[in-house]
């Protein structure tokens, strides 16, 4: 069925993403700050709305793909009061739990439906429509966005009740944080060693040591080609992105008074290194910092 969509934040991820909605034959009002976003996004598909009040009347689905939680509760702030009652409102932004609750708090009070569905497969992801949503909300609000987020993505699981998604994603990206800093420590100890890389790399991708950080996307060049170690750390998925949502799981883990080492740990790692690097190096580039630093 072809729905009409109101699309807020036409960036990176949110660009190509409403471009495959637009492709996949539905209506996409697009609208972002940035008016050089929504020209481009016009080129693929997206009609550009006149304002966003407007787009959000016109919609049966808001998605907002922005960059933190402050800009979705702001807009849904801006917004909520002139959408139709019952729209169903969809943020694929990656944002704090807490403010993913908010948001559903809101959207329900002004008499709207609502979900959590953060994303990962970043940009790559999102031009392909390969991306993986998790999401938030009730059972009849993620099978109405079912198939939109499928003409984004490959594969969409319900997590749960609001903030789920987030829930999910956050958890997730720890795992990924805290084992990443796991494989790049054991390199460095091989190099001490005087072990290979690949016959570490043989050993532990096939025994108990074996995870994504060292199967897919090893953070030394060689025993994998594909990964960024081999293109001078290019991105991939930016040390800023695992810095920020590592500060995210470490705002949970505070006001859930959980005690996670090395989850703490691992956030203040990636916000330092984030903050010489940006997003110009991939997170797996974290193994130079663990290099430099060794042999004191
Ligand atoms: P981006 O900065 O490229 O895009 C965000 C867009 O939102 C910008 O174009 C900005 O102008 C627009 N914007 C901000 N406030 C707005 C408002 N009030 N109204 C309209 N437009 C507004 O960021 P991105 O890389 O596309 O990331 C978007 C979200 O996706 C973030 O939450 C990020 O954490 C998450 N994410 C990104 C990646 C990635 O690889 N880039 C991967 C997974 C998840």
């Amino acid at each position: 069925m072809s729905r009409t969509v109101a699309f807020v934040g036409l960036g990176h991820m949110g660009g190509p993403m409403a471009a495959n909605l637009a492709k996949a034959g539905h209506r996409v009002l697009g609208h972002d700050l940035v008016p050089a976003a929504v020209e481009a996004a016009a080129a693929s598909g997206v009609e550009p709305a006149a304002s966003v009040t407007g787009a959000v009347a016109a919609a049966d689905v808001v998605i907002s793909m922005l960059p933190a939680g402050r800009h979705v509760l702001g807009l849904y702030d801006d917004i909520l009061a002139a959408a139709r009652p019952g729209t169903l409102f969809v943020d694929c932004s990656t944002i704090d739990v807490a403010d993913a609750r908010t948001a559903h708090e809101r959207a329900v009070a002004a008499g709207m439906r609502a979900l959590d569905a953060p994303v990962s497969g970043g940009v790559i992801g999102a031009e392909a429509a390969t991306l993986t949503f998790m999401a938030g909300g009730g059972e009849d609000e993620f099978a109405e966005a079912r198939p939109l987020l499928e003409a984004m993505g490959k594969k969409a699981v319900h997590c749960g009740g609001a903030g789920a998604g987030q829930a999910a994603k956050i958890c997730n990206n720890m795992i990924l944080g805290i084992s990443m800093i796991a494989v790049s420590e054991a390199f460095v100890l091989a190099e001490s060693l005087g072990l290979s890389h690949q016959a570490l790399y043989d050993v532990a991708s096939t025994a108990s040591g074996q995870c994504w950080a060292l199967s897919v996307n090893c953070p030394v060049p060689g025993p994998v080609p594909t990964s960024p170690a081999n293109r001078e750390y290019r991105p991939g998925f930016a040390a800023s992105l695992m810095a920020k949502d590592l500060g995210l799981a470490t705002n949970a883990l505070r006001e859930g008074g959980v005690h996670a080492e090395l989850g703490l740990r691992a956030s203040e790692l990636y916000a330092d290194y984030a903050e010489r690097v940006g997003d110009t190096e991939d997170f797996s580039g974290i193994v130079r910092t663990i290099r430099d630093r060794s042999g004191d």
